[in-house]
């Protein structure tokens, strides 16, 4: 739908955190707009882990990351919120009641409240240093989610790290791959028992070569296609590992971005909020999600679900100032048909 100049709600974010306050804002007739710098709705379950199960999302027993999000679609679909995709969120200004969004494509929007859920901001992978790389990454030689399994179909790969990331992939990938390394600059892999058994079975078993204590050294290859990673140990004697993909699995970095300099109370890469409400520093501005915090704080999905709807609720009375909010129950309510 038009993405309109001016609305009551603008929630930057629209990981499972944000499209559920889509649909918390929109049971409660506060209008709104989702917006995402990716260019695509669902956050860190789409961007992340799509075809991994969650357990622990009440009532679902297990649903993988992109199925979620796809249900969570499905119940904001009848309201046909707006969504502003590929916009990073720069600037916010102005005080409860009449906000100022400025995105990195020089879109203005007006909103009278603020929802933030922008989980780990603006999150990406640590990258390796490492010479030529931004041509292997244009070309889907190093990537550094995964997204479809079969596109690993009988690919030489190079995993790199020695967290659970790491370990996952590599023995969720060792029956795709033709060959499987997994590179890590210690001799001992943090992961959880289970993995750690599976690793040394998968190893005894020819499927995963472990290459330790060694680190990633170079890329060799041309015109974005590789050929074979150069490994180096402590030493920095080399090896060369022949392999198609490197997926690096180095941890997220955690950058509040843009959000950091809008002016409210902000921990570390969190914003801490006041719980009853998810209320930031600033009046007007509610932080839901993995970036909001406080006390006893989980960063679980379930917890962003629930401060969604404070937040909406707590929004009410900046929208509807003359009007109580009499709650009502969703079932007494409904929604429109789709
Ligand atoms: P995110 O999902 O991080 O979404 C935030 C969105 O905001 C992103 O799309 C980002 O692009 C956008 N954004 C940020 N800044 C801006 C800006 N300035 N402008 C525009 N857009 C912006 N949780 C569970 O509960 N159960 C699990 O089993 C589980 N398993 C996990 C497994 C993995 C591998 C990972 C990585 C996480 C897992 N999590 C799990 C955590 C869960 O994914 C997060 O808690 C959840 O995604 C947080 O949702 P969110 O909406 O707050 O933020």
């Amino acid at each position: 739908s038009v993405i309109p100049a001016e609305t009551d709600v603008a929630i930057i974010g629209a990981g499972p955190a944000g499209l559920f306050a889509a649909f918390q804002c929109a049971m409660l007739r506060l209008r709104c707009v989702l917006i995402d710098v990716l260019p695509e709705v669902g956050g860190q379950c789409a961007a992340l882990y799509p075809e991994k199960p969650i357990y622990d999302i009440p009532a679902c027993p297990a649903v993988e990351g992109a199925e979620l999000i796809a249900n969570l679609e499905r119940q904001i679909a009848p309201f046909d919120i707006p969504r502003l995709l590929k916009h990073r969120v720069e600037g916010l200004t102005g005080q409860r009641g009449d906000f100022t969004l400025t995105t990195d494509k020089g879109t203005h929007l007006h909103a009278k409240a603020v929802i933030i859920a922008a989980g780990a901001g603006a999150f990406g992978p640590n990258r390796p240093p490492l010479d030529g790389l931004g041509a292997y990454e244009e070309s889907g030689a190093v990537q550094y989610y995964v997204r479809r399994k079969a596109d690993f179909q009988n690919k030489r790969i190079v995993i790199a790290g020695g967290g659970d990331s790491a370990l996952d992939w590599a023995l969720s990938l060792k029956d795709t791959a033709a060959k499987l390394y997994l590179v890590h600059r210690r001799d001992r892999f943090r992961g959880a028992p289970e993995s750690l058994r599976q690793l040394d079975e998968a190893v005894a078993a020819g499927q995963i070569e472990k290459v330790v204590p060694y680190q990633l050294h170079g890329l060799h290859g041309a015109n974005g296609a590789l050929s074979g990673v150069e490994v180096a140990d402590m030493d920095g004697a080399t090896r060369m590992l022949e392999a198609d993909v490197l997926l690096p699995f180095f941890g997220l970095a955690t950058d509040l971005g843009p959000v950091a300099r809008w002016g409210m109370d902000t921990q570390r890469s969190t914003i801490p909020v006041t719980p009853s409400n998810c209320e930031t520093s600033l009046a007007g501005i509610f932080a839901i999600g993995d970036v909001a915090t406080y006390p006893g704080k989980l960063k679980l999905i379930l917890q962003g679900f629930s401060e969604a709807a404070m937040a909406a609720h707590a929004i009410h009375p900046i929208i509807y100032p003359e009007q109580a909010l009499h709650f009502e129950y969703s079932t007494s309510k409904g929604v429109p048909a789709a």
